[in-house]
């Protein structure tokens, strides 16, 4: 069965209420360098992330969600997901 898509188009994984895909871009050199450095190995294996530009959740291919970055609610800089 095809996986459903949520009626109002949200593709975060985090399922912001603004995390349409046009919300979602491949995170800057500027940004990964920005980022814890086991972060970016993680990152490097995996063939990059993508950032919601909306809420600030950096993920990799397939959802899972490292953290955010530049978190309207959180703030600036690096915040790590936490379960
Ligand atoms: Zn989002």
């Amino acid at each position: 069965m095809a996986r459903r898509r949520p009626a109002n188009g949200v593709v975060c994984p985090l399922k912001c209420s603004g995390g349409r895909a046009d919300r979602q871009s491949y995170l800057s050199d500027g940004q990964l360098e920005r980022l814890p450095a086991d972060v970016r190995e993680r990152i490097d294996g995996s063939g990059g992330a993508q950032r919601c530009t909306y809420c600030g959740a950096v993920y990799l291919p397939g959802g899972p969600v490292l953290g955010s970055l530049d978190n309207g609610v959180l703030g600036e800089g690096w915040h790590p997901f936490k379960r």
